[in-house]
């Protein structure tokens, strides 16, 4: 291979740049951007560089090793055409490649309705996105809405309560992160921020939206009014897949990728990070897409290699997703894929309530996943533990390599209802249960 071309100039991009060095590929790198900036820390902008504990200066971060790659930065690729290997530029401009990365990440959702137009009116998934809600900020001291239930908006809110302003989290569903972490915790993160001074509005709709001097105003289904002197929209994420469409790939929530992370027919494509949906035979054949930091490093870092190594030698991924949110200085920590669990299984809450606790997922008798409060350590060692119950499952044929065209079934989306039918659970365990669980040899209903 001559020219690995990566679009997409995120995190996945700069590991996977990196990884092609460590193994030795000498010939050109070239990773195209449509934003301005090289990669920078995501998850700082709902954190700490809107409550101003870091700059936009200091989210960039070097090259753990030199990559000497061609960067085309503000470029928007807008075409691939992967039978003649090339991907097509601003200009007319045709950028021919031996091996292609995908790892165009995602963009934020927008809300039918909102008056996205008005200044005081924001998304947040850029450095752009979060210097435009500071700057906003910076211009009134009045109430900031939040709408979206995720993690994105609950950080964002929390980040407010730091910088003591009003703040409302307005939400269609009942409880904080239903769809990723099931009612329970949610419910209980929910108190978390309300005993912080947060307002949630939840389990209603917007009605009506109005904008004037005085501030953004939104009439809700209970009738309540709220004016907003800024309004963040957070309300989900959608692949940065419009450039692909007519390439011929599957592009159904992402991009359909086979376990070794090669883009499902494409033998010379693979795609990482936010973007890519993949099988995880670690837990299933199902596809699914993952939206964490680590999972873009070491996904980046897979693809490459498997890139290189090409479809034939190609190892599959099969990571245990790990993830971390920081809330009102509660550290949440999960591993696994709570979103898939069918029950929960509770650790005894210690005195300090929900901001200390354990939470095991549980599928067909089989733990896949935990999420832990404000417990660092007791998360080092059952996540250890759940690393070694989960053994990856071993492909035996061509037909199992390559993953079934299933519904989509996505953490951040379809999960709602796995979560909703869960078998309701009260128990509360010790974690020495929950260990004890993760290292039985066999499970009932287990593999
Ligand atoms: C506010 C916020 C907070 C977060 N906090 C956490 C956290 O606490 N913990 C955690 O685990 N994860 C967190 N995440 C998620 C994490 O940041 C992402 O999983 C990670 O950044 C994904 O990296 P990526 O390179 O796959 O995609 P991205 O970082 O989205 O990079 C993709 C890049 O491709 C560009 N692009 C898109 N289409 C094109 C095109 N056609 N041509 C050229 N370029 C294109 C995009 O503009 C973008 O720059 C957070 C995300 C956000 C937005």
């Amino acid at each position: 291979m001559e020219r690995i071309v990566i679009v997409g100039a995120g995190l996945t991009a700069l590991r996977a740049a990196e990884r092609l060095r460590e193994q030795k590929f000498d010939g050109e790198i070239v990773i195209v951007g449509d934003e301005p900036y090289k990669p920078y820390h995501r998850p700082a902008l709902s954190k700490q560089l809107v409550t101003g504990k870091l700059a936009s200066k200091d989210l960039f971060f070097p090259a753990y090793h030199d990559i000497d790659a061609i960067w085309r930065t503000r470029t928007r690729a807008h075409k691939l055409d992967h039978g003649r290997h090339v991907v097509h530029l601003p200009g007319g401009e045709e950028l021919k490649y031996d091996g292609l990365m995908i790892a165009t990440g995602v963009e934020a959702r927008h809300l039918a309705g909102a008056p996205r137009h008005d200044p005081r009116v924001h998304a947040l998934r850029t450095l752009d996105d979060a210097i435009a809600i500071k700057e906003t900020l910076a211009r009134s001291k009045g109430r900031v809405v939040v709408i979206g239930t995720g993690f994105t908006g609950c950080e964002f809110a929390s980040s407010c309560r730091e910088m003591n302003r009003d703040v409302t989290i307005i939400g269609r569903s009942k409880t904080l992160f239903g769809k990723a972490l099931g009612p329970e915790l949610g419910a209980a993160i929910g108190d978390l921020h309300r005993r912080h001074g947060v307002d949630l509005a939840l389990g209603v709709d917007i009605r009506h939206w109005a904008t004037g001097p005085e501030g953004v105003a939104i009439v809700l289904s209970n009738e309540r009014l709220i004016t907003a002197a800024c309004v963040v929209l957070a309300v989900g994420s959608m692949p940065s897949t419009d450039w692909l469409a007519g390439s011929g790939l599957v592009l159904e929530d992402g991009v359909l990728c086979e376990p070794t992370c090669h883009v499902v027919g494409a033998s010379d494509v693979v795609a990482a990070g936010d973007v890519a949906r993949w099988p995880n035979l670690r837990f299933d054949g199902v596809p699914r897409r993952v939206e964490h930091w680590l999972n873009a490093i070491e996904m980046g870092r897979a693809a490459a290699e498997n890139l290189l190594a090409g479809k034939s030698r190609a190892k599959p991924f099969t990571p245990l997703p790990r993830f971390w949110s920081e809330q009102h200085h509660v550290r949440i920590q999960a591993a696994g894929i709570p979103a898939i669990g069918q029950q929960t299984m509770y650790l005894s809450t210690r005195p300090n309530g929900a901001e200390r606790s354990i939470t095991g997922y549980i599928r067909a008798g089989k733990p896949v996943g935990i999420v832990g409060l404000n417990q660092p350590r007791t998360m080092i060692h059952l996540t250890r533990q759940l690393d070694q119950k989960l053994r990856p499952m071993v492909p035996t044929t061509e037909r199992a390599r390559t993953p079934r065209r299933t519904p989509v079934e996505n953490p951040a989306s379809s999960t709602a209802e796995t979560l909703s039918e869960r078998t309701p659970s009260n128990a509360k365990i010790d974690v020495n249960e929950l260990s004890a669980r993760l290292t039985a040899p066999a499970m009932r209903n287990g593999r």
